[in-house]
């Protein structure tokens, strides 16, 4: 498939982007079914974006392990993946943009620094030099406004990104690109209309938005589902050593993914293939059934 030219023309471009920091797990296994259900019930482009921005934060090997557990569960993306190691060009070309329009700075401040100033970073190296023997992070201006969006799940969410974050980093002190510089570059990089992701990057979003406002770039329609806490009320996650997804049992987490969804999927599907599993969703996805709620309970019993 000639995704190149196709991504031009499409009115529904989805994706996955994840950090390859660990395999999947039913977290963020539910994420690129989410996406990639919806994207394809509207018979759009799905593609995969490996944010690999961290190196020390990525075992070897663990992209190549979250490609085959994509492959193995038959969640197909369309056309090449995307390295955001790649990008680095990109993203340094964005800076400069940044800079030439005199909206980014380097600030030297330290962690406990800005502890001191209540966590929301004051702005305090806007108007004064950072000495250059030190080591020090680009961040972005912000602007006193409120910036809005129609979550297509959640509703209306909104935030003052001046006032609750402050400017923020586009580019860390060890000159590693941030996150939010990023993933603003490669939504429109890639021509994605449709995000879904987790509840957990929701408050990332008013970031993202202004980012765009200020480069010029469209705005992408977000989603976020609800995230799976484990019986501690903590979020699956690496760090808390939530399971990798074995493609074995493949039917079984689609079918979880799908009722934790909310989308209902009839005890006919449980042991079918993927491949109808995903086919039965895909026909008869309602993204207006996904509980609007920020976090679920895992609860193996129930499913
Ligand atoms: N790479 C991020 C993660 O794995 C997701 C980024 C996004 O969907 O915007 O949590």
């Amino acid at each position: 498939m000639n995704v190149q030219s196709n991504q031009t023309q499409a009115n529904y471009i989805g994706r996955f982007a994840p950090s390859p920091t660990g395999p999947l797990h039913l977290g963020s296994l539910i994420a690129a079914v989410a996406s990639y259900v919806d994207a394809k019930s509207k018979n759009g482009i799905w593609v995969l974006r490996m944010e690999d921005l961290d190196p020390p934060r990525e075992p070897p090997g663990t992209a190549d392990l979250i490609l085959d557990q994509l492959y193995a569960l038959g969640i197909q993306w369309d056309g090449e993946v995307l390295y955001q190691s790649s990008r680095i060009n990109a993203y340094r070309e964005i800076l400069k943009q940044l800079s030439k329009e005199e909206l980014c700075y380097p600030c030297g401040c330290t962690r406990l620094q800005i502890k001191a100033m209540g966590s929301v970073y004051n702005g305090s190296c806007r108007n004064h030099t950072v000495s250059l023997h030190k080591k020090f992070a680009i961040r972005v201006k912000t602007f006193n406004n409120l910036i809005g969006f129609n979550d297509k799940i959640q509703g209306h969410h909104q935030q003052n990104v001046r006032k609750e974050v402050g400017d923020f980093i586009v580019m860390r002190k060890d000159s590693l690109f941030a996150y939010q510089l990023a993933v603003v570059a490669d939504d429109s990089y890639q021509k994605i209309t449709d995000v879904i992701r987790g509840y957990d990057l929701i408050d990332s979003t008013p970031r993202q938005i202004h980012l765009q406002k200020v480069l010029g770039f469209k705005t992408p329609k977000y989603a976020h589902i609800p995230i799976i806490l484990n019986d501690k009320g903590h979020k699956l996650s690496k760090q808390n050593f939530a399971t990798p997804i074995e493609p074995t049992d493949g039917n079984k987490l689609i079918f979880q993914s799908l009722k934790y969804l909310g989308q209902n999927p009839p005890s006919s599907i449980e042991r079918a293939s993927t491949d109808e599993q995903l086919q039965w969703a895909i026909s008869n996805w309602d993204i207006h059934a996904i509980p609007k709620l920020a976090n679920i309970r895992e609860n193996p019993k129930r499913m």
